[in-house]
């Protein structure tokens, strides 16, 4: 029944399970184990889980496991595993499936820590790493080899906006038999079907849209049954890297308005964008639904909307930046993104400080650069703020 239910309907009901009492709410099973009947039942159990049976909360648990068939319904996965942060489901994907000697491609364009991962952590056990411009299709084509067994993006990237043609991408994967593995968070659940596009393991930060308020991290890594149940549930339940029950109780309050908010947040990003492009304080805006954005066809066809993140740059470089940042008023700044409330970011001094400058300027991220995360506050309060700080600069 379930599987003809559209997104919003799936984002509040699919995945519930109720006790005996019925609860509305979905209860928060904070339990590190379970008890068993009988010295057979636990060696049964031990043999095979069945639906409603658990070992213990590293393995799964009843709020985790909603939360997980949930988050599947709603991205059409065969199954999920819910992890400790959104880092916990990279390295999950990742490590569960390479060993020494194999090859991987991977966009230049990353995540801090995903960088880590790779180029720290993978490269000390063996694994290669070939890194690529993401946006450039060419340079997939020549990086990714017969013996290539992990293609890793993110399907756009931060704080640039760039977007990768997953379809194209995943194609020529294929033809290596690689497994396409996509760091889909700015994309959201809500705007994105990256498996239906080719991708074979789809992971998400649920700190960011998912939560949207702020309060817990988490992760989530999504696939075909053989894998998650296979390679990465083993990894993850004997490494230990797995979501609370409370956490997942979070999430999947989050979900339940995920849809009203994304859409919300993704409409006043377009208008903002639209706004500020040409402003006379500005080098650039960049939104992936811009006319002037470089890969804005290949954005239109894969995403729904243009994402809910814009980033400015500003003429005057670092000076203008925080001068701008600290004339604001509604936005607030901080590192997250995918918030209810409005946050910016200057990248270059903050989240990608540690990047040599030549590798800044390769992925674009100047001194003037600002990302805007943008939050579910009144559109026009949040452009107003916006240009009154550009007046200040
Ligand atoms: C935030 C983020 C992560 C890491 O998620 P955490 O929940 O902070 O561990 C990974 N990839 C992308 C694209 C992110 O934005």
């Amino acid at each position: 029944m379930s599987k003809d239910w559209n997104a919003r309907t799936k984002m509040v009901h699919s995945g519930s399970r109720r006790s005996q009492y019925g609860e509305v709410s979905e209860s928060i099973f904070l339990t590190q184990g379970f008890v068993y009947d009988s010295a057979e039942a636990a060696e049964a159990r031990f043999i095979e889980t069945g639906e409603d049976e658990f070992i213990y909360a590293r393995y799964g648990n009843p709020t985790v496991r909603m939360f997980e068939d949930r988050i599947a319904a709603i991205e059409g996965a065969e199954d999920a595993f819910a992890t400790a942060s959104g880092m916990a489901a990279v390295n999950g994907a990742l490590m569960s499936v390479l060993k020494a000697g194999d090859h991987v491609v991977s966009a230049r364009a990353l995540f801090g820590s995903c960088l880590y991962i790779l180029e720290e952590i993978l490269a000390r056990f063996g694994v290669e790493i070939t890194f690529v411009d993401g946006a450039d299709i060419e340079q997939w084509r020549a990086a990714i080899r017969p013996d290539t067994a992990v293609v890793f993006l993110e399907s756009v990237s931060n704080p640039t906006l760039e977007v990768v043609d997953l379809k194209s991408v995943s194609e020529i994967a294929h033809e290596s038999d690689a497994l396409v593995v996509v760091d889909n968070v700015f994309a959201t659940p809500v705007f994105s079907r990256a498996l239906e596009l080719g991708a074979d393991v789809v992971v998400y930060s649920t700190t960011k849209h998912i939560d949207g308020q702020g309060r817990c991290l988490g992760g989530v890594v999504l696939g075909r049954e053989e894998f998650i149940r296979g390679p990465l549930e083993a990894y993850m339940k004997h490494t230990g890297g797995s979501m609370s029950p409370f956490n997942a109780w979070v999430m999947l309050k989050g979900l339940e308005t995920l849809d009203l908010r994304v859409r919300a947040q993704a409409a006043s990003a377009q208008a903002i964008a639209e706004a500020l492009e040409g402003h006379d304080k500005l080098e650039r805006v960049l939104f992936p639904f811009l006319a002037s954005h470089p890969h804005q066809a290949i954005a239109k066809a894969q995403f729904e909307k243009g994402g809910t993140v814009l980033s400015i740059d500003l003429k005057g470089g670092q000076e203008a930046a925080f001068t701008f940042l600290n004339a604001l008023e509604i936005c607030i700044i901080s590192n997250n993104l995918g918030d209810a409330k409005s946050i910016v970011t200057h990248p270059a001094t903050t989240t990608h400080q540690r990047l040599p400058d030549d590798q800044k300027e390769l992925l674009g991220i100047t001194p003037g650069l600002v990302r805007i995360s943008v939050g579910i506050e009144d559109t026009q309060d949040l452009l107003n703020d916006i240009l009154q700080a550009l007046e200040a600069v």
